[in-house]
């Protein structure tokens, strides 16, 4: 009894152990099957949610194409009127290629239509050409690339739904479409800051401000970069001092004319001035908007104007209290300085009587009479001098302040041809008096625009912009910029450039 009591215990013992243990072992199972099941779950999300974003980008990107596309087609309708609406999805097999062709066809000429007319103007009328041209020019890249994935996109601009269904149907090309929203985002901003560019163009050119050399390099680059179709500027030559001298030339036109401001180093206001016509004339030139009476764009595609608006950059640094002479100046008085830096009074440095009249010199170097030592010996006259030389001008002009008139003949060279008529002419636009033919040698020998006439036998004038007195007379020569408009008469001395184009050629 006790031994089959045992055996029935112990079979019971072993039968619940087992029991036990093959349930630790479901259990178990179970548990693996769970955190299997799990990773199977993630894993299956992870896909699920990489193929949403594909399909979301690949979505966007159609989406992005449609509009370029929609945009395409309104610059290209706008432009042609010719474009039909998309037809119905069974005759649009047909026509898909000639339609895209026509969109792509329509893109390129408007492309090539406003490179031309876009680039010569900002007009308000036509920045609505260059809006047009910058999606147009951008949407042609794009159709060929959509093209290219999906000829259904470029077909049916419409009906944007159908581009998800592209890449499900098509998921090998997925990849590829998703390359193309790749590349869009890069685009995409472009537009609108390329677009919002035009209306907010503020002034390059602050008159009220005096130049330095540096001020006005920065300036003349800028305002190159914003008319580059119209305004180059070139060096040509250097300094005492090693600085730069730059003409800047605005215009299209074969017939030239020069101009040549800052030869005296405190007139400061000559820079500023030429500087601020430099840029209005440019800007009315793009925009082919009348200025006063005149046609600025007419002019400057018969002329090209030929400026140095700091034809004395040691100087004006000297006037401007950032720069030293190289030589001592007697009683220096760096306000009133008109010198180069070597001291020579560069409008009697020109080679014009100047042996006559200088050869025994009483002044020295620093002085401001001072010619120089000998005839064009300065860097800045010869710089000068080289490009009248290279270039067939048929008129100058040399700007000056004080005298608030103009001089046009002296008696050493007598009569140049239509001379009178153009000091009258620019007396009249500009708003100067006419002075009487020169009689005092010893005031123009040496001067720019008295060895002008005579070297070529064409007009030159001394402009002097300033009157003799002033209401606002100021301490200092930069004094006068902080009047600018008032004291050149800005409002009728403007003139001046665009006058003297009318008169001579
Ligand atoms: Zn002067």
């Amino acid at each position: 009894m006790k031994k089959y009591q045992v055996m029935l215990l112990l079979l019971s013992i072993i039968l619940t152990a087992s029991t036990v243990f093959s349930g630790c072992q479901a259990n178990s199972r179970t548990d693996a099957d769970v955190r299997d099941s799990m990773n199977e779950t993630a894993s299956v999300s992870e896909t699920t949610e990489s193929e949403h974003s594909r399909s979301d980008s690949s979505s966007a990107s159609s989406q992005q194409s449609e509009r370029k596309k929609n945009n395409s087609n309104v610059s290209a309708q706008e432009k042609s009127g010719t474009l039909s609406a998309p037809e119905s999805s069974e005759n649009s097999d047909s026509s898909k290629p000639q339609e895209s062709q026509d969109v792509l066809q329509s893109s390129a000429e408007i492309s090539s239509d406003t490179q031309s007319s876009a680039k010569p103007s900002h007009t308000a009328e036509n920045s609505h050409f260059e809006i047009s041209y910058q999606v147009s020019d951008h949407s042609d890249t794009e159709l060929s690339v959509v093209s290219s994935v999906s000829e259904i996109s470029v077909s049916e601009p419409s009906e944007v739904p159908s581009a998800p269904e592209i890449s499900e149907t098509e998921p090998s090309e997925a990849p590829s479409v998703s390359e193309t929203s790749e590349t869009e985002p890069s685009d995409e901003p472009v537009i609108p800051s390329e677009v919002s560019e035009e209306p907010t163009l503020s002034p390059i050119v602050d008159p009220y401000r005096y130049y330095t050399s540096e001020q006005v390099y920065q300036d003349m680059a800028q305002l190159c970069d914003r008319y580059e179709s119209i305004l180059t500027m070139e060096q040509i030559g250097t300094t005492v001092q090693n600085k730069p001298i730059y003409c800047m030339k605005l215009g299209k036109g074969s017939k030239k004319g020069c101009v040549v401001a800052g030869i005296h180093a405190r007139e400061h206001i000559t820079i500023s001035f030429t500087m601020r016509c430099i840029e209005e004339y440019a800007d009315s030139y793009m925009k082919d908007v009348s200025y006063g009476a005149y046609s600025v764009r007419n002019l400057l595609n018969e002329y090209t104007l030929y400026l140095i608006p700091m034809c004395n950059p040691d100087g004006t640094d000297i006037a401007n209290l950032a720069g030293q002479p190289l030589v001592n100046v007697s009683q220096f008085d760096p306000d009133n300085y008109k010198l180069n830096a070597n001291g020579v009074n560069l409008n009697r440095n020109f080679p014009y009587n100047w042996e006559s009249q200088y050869a025994n010199t009483p002044y020295h170097a620093g002085d401001e009479k001072y010619p120089g030592d000998h005839a064009a010996s300065e860097k800045e006259t010869q710089a000068i001098m080289k490009l009248c030389e290279e270039n067939d001008f048929l008129w100058l002009l040399d700007m000056h302040i004080i005298g608030n008139g103009i001089f046009w003949r002296d008696q050493l060279n007598g009569v140049i041809p239509n001379d009178e008529l153009f000091a009258q002419s620019i007396g009249r636009a500009g708003g100067y008096q006419v002075f009487g033919v020169s009689s005092d040698i010893t005031t123009y020998s040496g001067g720019l625009e008295n060895w002008f006439r005579k070297a070529y036998g064409r007009p030159a004038l001394c402009i002097e912009m300033l009157p003799y007195s002033q209401a606002y007379y100021t301490d200092t020569y930069r004094g006068y910029n902080t009047y600018f408009e008032t004291a050149i008469n800005w409002q009728q001395s403007r003139y001046t450039y665009l006058e003297a184009m009318t008169c001579i050629g």
